[in-house]
């Protein structure tokens, strides 16, 4: 597989750094769409399981009839796992999923610009650091670029493509062109806190609770405004309860502090529900009861 759209570079080797949440997802659909993949993750056992995970997606995908046998083994093939970092050396495309800290992120350019003679790309998929302060650490700041994608990545189909000061057109395009060969629908979008997906999802997640604080409505009336007003496939504050009542709280703190908009400023309600260890589904109780969802996830691991 490679791309090359307008004047783009041409790309038919990825590595993914971080095979997390995000980092298995994003090798799944690179690896599905043809690119040759290097997942690698600095730790044997989170590899282990981010291989396992792709391998349970593409048995739900034949389950579902939407994978086919062979594309699922075809994918699968396509993917090498690794622990070793120059492993990563060969290879067109970087795209970095390793936790949210800048100072790793840039620890980790810096490696691979020193392990690899290659003019790769890199690509930070980072939900809230700047792409130009990333890009300080690198030799060639021109190719640091942000692709922001969605959780569960072979779902959702937006990818954000965050442009630093110093990224160049071209790569600006190749990376779009990457994108739309993963099937994924690119938007480019400057380099500022929150991008554009945070910005407005946290904005809007932060008016729900505070009309929720002033008794406008329920939370569920609230969410159905949404959902069946505004054609939402989820209200705010049950996707508040989905994403972690503290993910949010921390973005929200960010946004207020670099944008200075009382917009942002995070509700006390958001405050007391964190500090109460109400933190959504994976604490069992957010804006919703999750308990019954936590039993059942339970049973299914003890079984
Ligand atoms: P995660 O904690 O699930 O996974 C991170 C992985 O990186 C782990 O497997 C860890 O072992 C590995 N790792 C740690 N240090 C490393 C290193 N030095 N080199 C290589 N691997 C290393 O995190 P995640 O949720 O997948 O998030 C990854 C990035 O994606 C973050 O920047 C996050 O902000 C962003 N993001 C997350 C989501 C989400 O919903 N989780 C959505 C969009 C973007």
């Amino acid at each position: 597989m490679s791309t090359r759209g307008s004047g783009s570079q041409t790309i038919e080797a990825i590595a993914v750094i971080g095979a997390g949440t995000m980092g298995h997802g994003i090798a799944q659909v690179a690896a599905a769409s043809g690119f040759r993949v290097v997942l690698y993750d600095i730790d044997r056992d989170s590899l282990a399981r981010g291989v396992n995970t792709i391998e349970k997606n593409l048995a739900k995908g034949i389950q579902l009839g939407k994978v086919t046998e062979y594309d699922s083994e075809r994918t699968l093939q396509q993917i090498h796992g690794t622990t070793i970092l120059e492993h990563c050396a060969d290879v067109d495309l970087i795209i970095e999923a390793a936790p949210e800290n800048l100072t790793l992120k840039q620890e980790i350019l810096r490696k691979l610009e020193a392990t690899s003679d290659r003019p790769f790309i890199f690509a930070s998929n980072t939900s809230s650091l700047s792409i130009t302060e990333i890009a300080r650490a690198s030799m060639r700041a021109d190719k640091v670029i942000g692709m922001h994608f969605f959780n569960p990545v072979h779902i959702m189909r937006l990818v954000e493509v965050v442009v630093g000061e110093k990224t160049s057109q071209e790569v600006v395009e190749t990376v779009t062109d990457v994108g739309r060969h993963m099937r994924k629908e690119p938007i480019v979008v400057k380099d500022v806190p929150g991008f554009a997906s945070s910005r407005l999802g946290v904005a809007l997640g932060l008016e729900a609770m505070r009309m929720l604080e002033q008794g406008v409505a329920s939370a569920k009336d609230i969410d159905t405004a949404m959902e069946l007003g505004y054609n939402h496939p989820m209200g705010p504050l049950k996707l508040t309860d989905l994403v972690g009542l503290d993910v949010r709280l921390n973005i929200a703190e960010y946004l207020h502090r670099e944008l200075g908009s009382e917009t942002f400023r995070p509700p006390q309600l958001l405050r007391s529900m964190v500090s109460e260890g109400k933190l959504g589904k994976k604490s069992g109780k957010g804006f919703y009861d999750w308990s019954g969802d936590q039993q059942d996830a339970r049973r299914a691991q003890s079984s």
